[in-house]
């Protein structure tokens, strides 16, 4: 059996500097560092992260003035406004881990909403990077996830429309057809991450040239789930695991090539894990089949 990592897989670059800047902050002062909620959507690397130190918190931190130094760390997906500002009033020193291309949108949002213009998102209204940006916004944002929502647009209102960076070029075109339906004076700016947008086109590549896929990732991601799906898509024999206590050694046949991909939150480690573990099985006697493939 052949095992391959996928060249274009781990932390996207946001994740990546979220993660380094816990890691440092971890080891250069023993102030306690609180996460304005999970860090990243992988619970492995965040209990590793909690083994160093980090404590995972949420808002209800913010109630009450702290009694001694704390550091808040604010995680890729940004915040509202207000968040930085009741962390300060509760002296909090704010670690801001926004990534640079979520924090991008939320100044765009930002200046057309002081501009008077209604501002529209394109996303999904549980995602805390939309909820980050309505904040931004004052709390005077409109989301588009179903068709019903452009009936809370003002027509006539001069509207500005942006996306939430995670979501599928397609599903962005679509909703902003409806936008135009509804509204006749509409600026689109595409906030789409590059990362996001290249990284479906890239895995279905993937997954299309190997016999089996593994995909790594954490259950509450909601990146591993569409990009599992993405995998499913260009290869039924794919299967989503969070480590490799999931995998299932009937999956695999001697002559098979593996290849193992994840989430924009999965860690290198976790992928050579799966890798080292797989080649292991290379050894081990293969499980009895019958006719039609299942295992004995
Ligand atoms: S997916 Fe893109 S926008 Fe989101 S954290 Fe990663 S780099 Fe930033």
């Amino acid at each position: 059996m052949k095992v391959m990592i996928d060249p274009r897989a781990g932390f996207c670059g946001g994740v990546k500097r979220v993660v380094k800047i816990a890691e440092r902050e971890l080891s250069s002062s023993e102030t306690s560092l609180f996460s304005l909620g999970d860090v990243i959507h992988n619970e492995r690397e965040i209990r590793r992260l909690e083994e160093l130190g980090l404590r995972s918190t949420d808002n209800t931190i913010l109630e009450n003035k702290s009694d001694s130094p704390c550091r808040l760390l604010i995680r890729a997906h940004g915040e509202p406004s207000d968040v930085f500002e009741r962390a300060s009033a509760c002296s909090f020193e704010v670690i801001d881990g926004t990534c640079p291309v979520v924090t991008r949108s939320q100044d765009i949002a930002r200046a057309h909403h002081l501009a008077g213009e209604q501002v529209v998102i394109i996303g999904k209204p549980y995602h805390p990077e939309t909820k980050g940006i309505i904040g931004h916004c004052s709390g005077d944002a409109v989301v588009v996830f179903e068709r019903d929502d452009i009936q809370k647009l003002q027509p006539e209102r001069k509207t500005f429309v942006l996306a939430q960076t995670t979501i599928s070029a397609n599903w962005f075109d679509e909703r902003v057809g409806w936008v135009k339906e509804r509204c006749r004076d509409v600026v689109v700016e595409n906030t789409l991450c590059r990362f996001v947008v290249g990284r479906d086109k890239d895995l279905r590549h993937f997954a299309a040239q190997v016999d089996v896929l593994i995909f790594v990732g954490g259950t509450r991601s909601s990146n591993t789930k569409s990009l599992y799906e993405v995998c499913r898509r260009a290869n039924p024999r794919s299967h989503l695991i969070t480590g490799e206590n999931d995998i299932d050694t009937a999956w695999f046949r001697p002559e098979d090539t593996v290849g193992i991909s994840g989430s924009a939150s999965t860690p290198q480690w976790q992928l050579i894990e799966v890798k080292q573990f797989l080649e292991k099985l290379n050894c081990v006697e293969e499980p009895i089949r019958d006719t039609a493939g299942n295992t004995c």
